[in-house]
C-alpha cells in the first residue's frame, strides 16, 4: 500500500503534502480495519482504499499543482478571473478550497463556471491599466516575471 509521498510526490507550491499523507494514512487504516475485522478480503479492502483515493480527484489535483509549479506569468483570462473574484466572496472561497484540495479542481474550473466568472470579469476589469494593452504589458513580464 502506498501512502503520502510514496504514492505521489508533488511540488511544494500548494503546501499540501502533509495533508495528503495524513489523508492517505486515515483511509488506508480504515481499509485495513475492515480486513482485520473480517468485513472484507485484503484485496477488497485495498481496492476500496484505492477507489476512495481516486474519488478524491488525485490526478486532476496533480495536474493542477504541476501547472502552478511552472510559475508562468498569468494569462489574460487568469488575471481577469482574479479581478472577478475580488468582489465575489463565494467564488473566492471555492477557488481557495480548490487550491487547498478541499474542493475538487474540476468543479471550480468547469467551463460553465469560468464562463460566468469571465463574463463578470470583463465588466469589472475596466479601469485596470494592465488590460488596456495586455499584449504589450505581458511582453515585459515575459522578460522579467518580477516586474
Ligand atoms: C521543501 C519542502 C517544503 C514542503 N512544504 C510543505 C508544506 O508547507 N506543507 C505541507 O503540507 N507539505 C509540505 N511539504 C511536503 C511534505 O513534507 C511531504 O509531502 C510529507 O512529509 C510526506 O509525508 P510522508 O510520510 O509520505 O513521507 P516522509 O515525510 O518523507 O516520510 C517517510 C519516512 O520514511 C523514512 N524511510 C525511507 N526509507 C526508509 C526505509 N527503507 N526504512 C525505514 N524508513 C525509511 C524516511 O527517512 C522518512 O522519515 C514540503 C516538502 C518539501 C521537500
Amino acid at each position: 500500500m502506498l501512502v503520502g509521498d510514496a504514492e505521489c510526490f508533488k511540488d511544494q507550491c500548494t503546501a499540501m503534502g502533509m495533508t495528503h499523507a495524513f489523508r492517505d494514512a486515515e483511509l488506508v487504516t480504515a481499509a485495513l480495519d475492515r480486513w482485520l475485522r473480517g468485513d472484507a478480503s485484503v484485496a477488497e479492502a485495498m481496492e476500496s482504499y484505492e477507489s476512495r483515493r481516486r474519488s478524491q480527484n488525485a490526478a486532476a489535483y496533480y495536474d493542477y499543482v504541476c501547472t502552478l509549479a511552472e510559475m508562468r506569468p498569468y494569462r489574460h483570462d487568469e488575471l481577469q478571473l482574479f479581478v472577478a473574484l475580488r468582489g465575489n466572496q463565494q467564488e473566492t472561497d471555492r477557488f481557495i478550497a480548490t487550491h487547498a484540495d478541499v474542493a475538487p479542481v474540476s468543479e471550480f474550473f468547469q467551463a460553465s463556471n469560468l464562463f460566468l466568472l469571465n463574463d463578470a470579469a470583463k465588466e469589472s476589469s475596466a479601469g485596470f491599466a494592465i488590460f488596456d494593452d495586455f499584449a504589450a504589458t505581458s511582453r515585459t513580464y515575459q522578460q522579467n516575471i518580477f516586474a
